[in-house]
């Protein structure tokens, strides 16, 4: 399985729209600490799963039969803004899971273009080819699920937006070794009012818990990256455009 970050930004992600502090200053002068909305692109199997779609380059990015499908986690701006504007499309048809959420976002669900949104439940993992999917309950503001993908021996999480995860949750987690880990981190510690997402405490210890053998942090707020530059605190945050390879154990 092949990881690529498309955005590793929260809402308040630098360089925020008026925001004279260090982080969104160094994020102006140097368009490779910019963070765009959180989302990435998984390559397994033959298979491009985007995961989530906030950006609003999707449809160049994304030429017809570049896309095998989207898991996308909720229905807040951040994570579907890009659906509103690919959904207008001669292209093919473009499966969407995602969770149950009647409110949705704006007129996605009823204008639906290409997509075929298919509603997912926790625990009901369901295959794409050879990829076997199950998505788990996340802590968040309305309806959200993170998504554990396997494919052979190889498996990933990727669990954002959430502040903490349900015993539920880690139970799936912990039923097999995690090869990579992506994990919703906000907020510096401490901080007053996370509002469902994690500070840098939270998300450390459930990687802790979790034990993976790759982790990054993503959705990432200008006053994080701002308190990892003053504090020099290492963490294994993720960067716009990363990539991260999972590869199957050789023998
Ligand atoms: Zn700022
Ligand atoms: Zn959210
Ligand atoms: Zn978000």
């Amino acid at each position: 399985m092949r990881l690529t970050f498309l955005g590793t930004g929260g809402v308040w992600a630098a360089p925020v729209h008026g925001c004279p502090c260090s982080a969104c200053d160094a994020a102006r002068t140097d368009p490779s600490r910019a963070r765009a909305p959180a989302s990435a692109l998984l390559e397994v199997a033959g298979l491009r799963l985007l995961i989530d779609a906030g950006r609003t380059d999707l449809p160049d990015r994304f030429p017809p039969g570049s896309l095998d499908g989207v898991l996308l986690t909720h229905f807040h701006a951040d994570h579907c803004l890009g659906l509103t504007l690919m959904r207008w499309s001669l292209a093919e048809p473009l499966p969407v899971w995602c969770p149950h959420d009647p409110r949705g976002y704006d007129d996605l669900t009823k204008h639906q273009g290409r997509l075929r949104f298919q509603t997912c439940a926790a625990g009901d993992a369901f295959c794409i080819g050879p990829v076997t999917v199950t998505p788990v309950t996340l802590i968040h503001s309305r309806p959200t699920l993170g998504w554990v993908i396997e494919h052979g021996a190889e498996r990933i999480a990727y669990l954002s937006d959430t502040r903490g995860l349900p015993e539920q949750t880690f139970a799936v987690l912990e039923a097999a070794p995690l090869d990579l880990v992506v994990l919703d981190c906000a907020y510096p510690p401490g901080s007053p009012d996370p509002r469902g997402h994690n500070d840098l405490d939270e998300a450390n210890a459930i990687l802790a818990r979790l034990a993976p053998k790759q982790a990054r942090l993503t959705h990432l707020n200008h006053d994080l990256d701002q308190y990892l530059a003053a504090s020099g605190v290492a963490c294994r945050t993720a960067r716009d455009h990363e990539v991260v390879e999972v590869a199957e154990q050789g023998f």
